[in-house]
């Protein structure tokens, strides 16, 4: 649990807050008491404050109020976003405990990736970003942490939970950005890695996002966005590129304008 609140696994209940989301195999009156036997406190719903770890049991329903996941799932990533520990496992994972096993945490909450939301200290961040070469986004823990940092640092929500996208300015639920590197990952050197606040930006997943890695968009010295001739090839395509016009990029400075460099030098398709 040391340095993020979404544990991996959850090895006891011991003084946990468990609640259940919908069907499980047995009766709820049962699983309350199981969670009682194992030292822990069943309760109805989550709630967002408090610093004691939280479980969600994610059962089965054919009528989940958000088609995919339930009301107590969203209140889980309401949790996770407020910086809360909080944990959601499946009904198997929940039978794991009962008999003495581990229990694998959802790798997805509410449609999210967690990891997008774990607490990851600077220091951490810095040995992440040390490592050279390509990280598995999902699979290297160390890739994780990295996430996790630049997503904390560049996606920032406002009081409704929206943040803006710096190339065409969208402003959106910031689940539907990513923090990604103006300068490619592999390319950085080890000093360029670990300048969190000036290697990456926020982007929409509206197409900035791939626009930008595949080098059909750029930033110029001026912080004015570019488009490839690629975006004039068919009508969507142009039309796409509309939303780019006259656009200064958010996230270009003096500081971030060699990272930009880079991408117009070795990725931008002219
Ligand atoms: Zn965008």
């Amino acid at each position: 649990m040391r340095g993020t609140l979404y544990p991996r696994t959850i090895t006891s209940l011991k003084g946990v807050r468990v609640a259940f989301t919908g069907k499980g195999a047995h009766s709820r009156v049962h699983q309350y008491d199981e969670v009682r036997r194992l030292g822990g406190t069943p309760e109805n719903r989550l709630t967002t404050a408090g610093h004691e770890l939280q479980v969600l049991v994610r059962g089965t329903s054919t009528r989940w109020h958000y088609g995919e996941f339930g009301l107590k799932e969203a209140a889980v990533l309401e949790r996770l976003k407020a910086g809360y520990p909080v944990a959601m496992i499946s009904q198997a994972g929940f039978e794991a405990l009962l008999c003495g096993k581990r229990a694998k945490t959802l790798e997805y909450v509410a449609g999210v990736p967690c990891d997008w939301y774990l607490a990851v200290e600077e220091k951490r961040y810095l040995v992440a970003a040390r490592i050279a070469g390509p990280l598995d986004k999902l699979v290297d823990a160390m890739g994780r942490v990295e996430q996790a940092y630049l997503r904390r640092l560049h996606v920032r929500a406002d009081a409704k939970g929206c943040g803006s996208c710096a190339l065409c300015g969208v402003k959106v639920p910031t689940e539907l950005l990513v923090a990604a590197h103006i300068k490619q990952r592999s390319s950085c050197t080890s000093r360029q890695r670990r300048d969190a606040e000036h290697v990456a930006f926020a982007v929409c997943v509206f197409g900035c996002d791939a626009l930008y890695e595949r080098g059909w968009i750029t930033v110029d010295e001026g912080g004015a966005v570019r488009v490839s001739s690629m975006l004039r090839s068919t009508a969507a395509l142009r039309k796409a590129a509309d939303k780019y016009k006259k656009r200064l990029c958010s996230a270009h400075n003096v500081h971030s304008e060699p990272y930009f460099e880079w991408h117009r030098l070795h990725r931008f398709i002219g």
